[in-house]
């Protein structure tokens, strides 16, 4: 989950990452502050187009203007598969739609390319996959991406804006071991909580936020586990698999699993140390399992499996370090560094003052080029990173690889990896990969925010989700028309004009043919 300090080297450590002009052209923007949905993406293959319209045509401002601003980017995820089959695939076995949403900590997007990886590769190849990774929310830090997947809220809006933060408001400070199970931190509605409330069972095999009580969800023992990293990930997979074996109806409608490799090791030897490439196999290896254990119960085909990563890993090396003690800046005013700075000064002090200060001396420090310091309220704000008094009042944005920190430490020279830089860069992006009835099969959709994740897994279940900062219709770009399966009724579904979903809750009344 995160290291917070150099490492001795280790290896060979390759801490360049794609130039930041590309990684920024590449970037997903979004525009909404709060609650209402909003459109992503902009995509690689759109970026060379431009690039070579320009060249050949020579044309102007302007045009590049009109073809940025006009691409609905729910029509280019539909341009990019040329496979769309007709209907989702009926369940063969099970009762009712399963979503089993797995996570490997850190695990950057290009990593299945650095050795192989069979049984992602299989998953990718009878799924669908963002072919161009999926795109943290800001910060992308694991706490916060974690629960923005499990609930469609940016961080400003779940409450989670850092691995540790103050809360002004009630003088109590968050820490993942103090704030995991206290439902006063944990803001919107994550899945489990969205499952348990529509009648079905859920489990987490270790989610950040699944400890809390909300709702009718509570940690229970046989399908809640309280984040222990020391627990094997064969007995994760295995305690899941049993999970299967439960009658019918009992099966939990939604599943989490929890890897923390690959980021551990990210941290301590950078993304391009060979013990990585051991860490991805590692976890190939988990899937391959999973897999096996699922085919073994004749479940494998029914069931929903999206794995994903919560953000990517740069590379850093002490040389490229800011110091905050060469800005005069008390060492109790920082509540985040490193790839992330966060600023709280006193009460009374006059922030616009303080960021032009510290603007200023930037200009004299060494490295100071690479951090640029903001009120949040004036970060970009696709970044979404201002609604809460959780947030620190100035952040300073670094450069990707770039750290800052309090002081010069001892020691000789060393690298490692960090991340909780801006989601624009490219090295922040992870993984997403769908497969199941609702997956087309070889479907390639462009990269997209983890917002859209919560929308996508009700849409699987049938089941009406809470507001999220998720685009309502996303999920009909990325998932099969449903055959519905609804207390043993299958609903076909003919035409846009018939209803498709039934959703009335589990145990709570019987769908009549209309779908209500
Ligand atoms: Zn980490």
């Amino acid at each position: 989950m995160g290291a917070s300090s150099l490492k001795p080297k280790r290896g060979s450590t390759q801490e360049e990452d794609p130039p930041n002009s590309t990684t920024a052209l590449l970037s997903c923007t979004t525009d909404s502050s709060s609650t209402p949905p909003k459109s992503t993406t902009t995509t690689v293959p759109f970026v060379s187009l431009f690039l070579a319209a320009c060249l050949a045509l020579s044309v102007t401002g302007a045009f590049a203007f009109l073809f940025f601003s006009s691409s609905p980017s729910h029509s280019q995820l539909n341009q990019k598969s040329e496979h769309v089959a007709e209907f989702s695939r009926p369940l063969t076995k099970l009762s009712h739609p399963v979503v089993l949403l797995i996570s490997s900590d850190g695990f950057r997007f290009g990593y299945q390319f650095k050795t192989d990886t069979p049984n992602i590769d299989r998953l990718i190849k009878d799924g669908t996959e963002a072919d161009e990774g999926l795109i943290p929310v800001f910060p992308s830090i694991t706490f916060p991406n974690h629960y923005s997947i499990v609930t469609g809220l940016y961080p400003a809006y779940h409450g989670i804006i850092n691995n540790y933060f103050f809360d002004p408001d009630i003088n109590d400070t968050f820490t993942r071991t103090t704030g995991g199970s206290d439902p006063k931190w944990w803001f919107g509605e994550p899945l489990w909580e969205t499952v348990v409330n529509h009648g079905f069972n859920a489990s987490a095999y270790f989610w950040p936020g699944s400890e809390a009580s909300k709702g009718k969800w509570t940690c229970q023992e046989y399908f809640c586990k309280h984040f222990s990293e020391s627990v094997p990930f064969k007995e994760r997979v295995d305690t899941v698999l049993e999970y299967f074996d439960l009658p019918s109806d009992e099966i939990p409608a939604f599943m989490s699993l929890y890897f923390q490799d690959p980021d551990s090791l990210g941290h301590d030897v950078g993304p391009d140390d060979l013990e990585i490439t051991e860490a991805v196999g590692t976890i190939d290896s988990m899937i391959g399992r999973l897999i096996q254990g699922l085919e073994k119960r004749g479940v494998f085909e029914d069931v929903h499996i999206i794995l994903v990563g919560d953000h990517g890993m740069a590379g850093i090396c002490e040389r490229k370090i800011i110091f905050l003690d060469d800005l005069a800046i008390p060492k109790d005013w920082a509540e985040s560094d490193w790839a992330l700075l966060g600023i709280r000064p006193p009460v009374g002090y006059p922030l616009p003052e303080i960021v032009d200060n510290m603007t200023k001396g930037l200009e004299e420090v060494e490295n100071g080029k690479h951090m640029k310091v903001y009120l949040k309220e004036d970060l970009p704000q696709r970044m979404h990173y201002a609604g809460t008094n959780r947030i620190p009042p100035i952040i300073g944005l670094l450069d990707e690889g770039f750290i800052v920190t309090q002081s010069r430490p001892a020691g000789e020279d060393s690298c490692g990896g960090a991340h909780g830089y801006d989601n624009k860069y490219f090295s922040m992006r992870s993984i997403f990969i769908g497969h199941g009835p609702r997956f087309p099969q070889g479907k390639k959709v462009h990269a997209f925010e983890n917002v859209e994740i919560y929308n996508l897994v009700t849409s699987i279940l049938n089941i009406k989700g809470a507001p999220n900062n998720g685009t309502e219709g996303f999920p009909n770009y990325v998932l099969l028309p449903r055959v519905a399966v609804h207390d043993d009724r299958r609903i076909r579904v003919g035409s846009e004009n018939v209803f498709d979903t039934c959703q009335v809750p589990r145990g709570e009344g019987v769908c009549k043919a209309d779908g209500t």
